[in-house]
């Protein structure tokens, strides 16, 4: 397909650096570079704004925010065979591309941010996504360091990642997002639009933090919820035993014959304030 930003295709500077995919490291490329600039238009306008992104592989995503003119892309990549491509990238948008090879579970984000807003757009690697998603959304202070989410997930986990009670999606994610943030699903990708084609249908979600999360220890939501689901089916006196149990649920208002999946993120809340 015709080059966005006069660089050569990328089916192109995979074959010439040998890129071949690798499952363990979550590689599917996404080759388009329509598609690209459509996941990274999720973000809102990108000029002037300093964008993170994980994994960027060969390139496509990275080159559709540079394209969009993002003031400065940083992305944080493991594979070293990608870094050739990657450079070429960097010296054709002299001073905007930083990439910083290493692993993003490890990467201190917010130091990088060193206080400037940034965005966060990223196809992720399957295997890490939603640890990372899990890590920005639990710093202690809040507003956290960055200003929008923009991330590619499977299917079933953006529907876990957007689901409220009573949906059966819902659980620790749903929880978690739900308290912190506005999330929502944006559009989906099948899965030929990869290389190789993963398994499953993906989607691009949207978070966004809230101003105002209700007041909570994150750690005891923490504990809350993986009490909670750990034992989806059962009734919240026998999950949460552990942690207090009916006495808990009393204090909190709640009737303790309800079952996890049906209490909101505000009664959620509640548990771990009087845990
Ligand atoms: N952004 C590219 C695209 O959209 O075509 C590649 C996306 S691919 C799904 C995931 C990328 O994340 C791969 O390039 C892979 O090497 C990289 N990756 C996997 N695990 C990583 C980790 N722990 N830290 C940083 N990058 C990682």
């Amino acid at each position: 397909m015709a080059a966005l930003d006069g660089l050569p295709p990328l089916r192109d500077v995979i074959q010439r650096y040998g890129l071949d995919a690798r499952k363990a490291l979550g590689q599917n490329f996404l080759l388009d570079l329509n598609l690209t600039q459509k996941v990274a238009r999720q973000a809102g306008p990108l000029e002037g704004v300093t964008v993170f992104e994980v994994g960027p592989g060969p390139g496509g995503l990275t080159r559709a925010i540079l394209a969009l003119g993002a003031k400065k892309v940083i992305a944080v990549e493991r594979d070293s065979r990608c870094l050739p491509a990657l450079a070429e990238i960097a010296d054709h948008y002299p001073g905007r591309l930083e990439v910083i090879e290493g692993d993003a579970l490890k990467t201190d984000f917010a130091t990088l941010a060193a206080g400037e807003p940034v965005r966060i757009i990223a196809n992720l690697p399957y295997n890490v996504g939603t640890q990372l998603l899990v890590n920005w959304l639990l710093p202690p202070q809040w507003p956290p360091f960055w200003q929008s989410l923009t991330l590619m997930f499977q299917k079933e986990v953006g529907q876990r990642i957007v689901a409220r009670e009573d949906d059966d999606h819902y659980g620790r994610l749903g929880v978690l997002c739900g308290w912190r943030t506005e999330a929502h699903m944006t559009f989906d990708i099948s899965p030929q639009a990869f290389t190789p084609p993963p398994k499953v249908t993906s989607t691009v979600v949207h978070l966004t933090p809230k101003a105002n999360p209700i007041p909570c220890p994150v750690a005891k939501l923490e504990k809350v919820t993986e009490a909670a689901f750990g034992q989806r089916r059962k009734m919240l006196r026998q999950s949460l035993k552990s942690i207090g149990g009916e006495a808990l649920l009393v204090k909190a208002d709640i009737d303790p014959t309800r079952r996890a999946e049906t209490l909101s993120i505000e009664e959620f809340c509640r548990l771990a304030n009087f845990l």
